[in-house]
């Protein structure tokens, strides 16, 4: 397990060590986190898996990233 600090501002590793957390909220309905969107301004967008999926074909054509971590809730901690 990695433990994951409040703030993760490094930036040399994004493939694997990005992580999102309980704090990290749907921009569009405040449940947590699971797919960050990285874009062009480089700004970046939270969206629960829902919402993700949702906004997936609109933001794939003009995102640089798509960081999505859904699988996680297949998973038992
Ligand atoms: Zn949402």
């Amino acid at each position: 397990m990695q433990s994951v600090a409040a703030e993760t501002s490094a930036v040399s590793d994004l493939e694997n060590t990005y992580q999102l957390t309980a704090a990290d909220r749907c921009d569009s309905c405040g449940a947590q986190a699971y797919i960050r969107v990285d874009m062009p301004s480089g700004g970046e967008l939270l969206f629960c898996a829902h919402h993700g999926r949702k906004y997936q074909e609109k933001l794939s054509q003009v995102a640089t990233g798509w960081h999505d971590e859904s699988a996680k809730l297949n998973e038992r901690p």
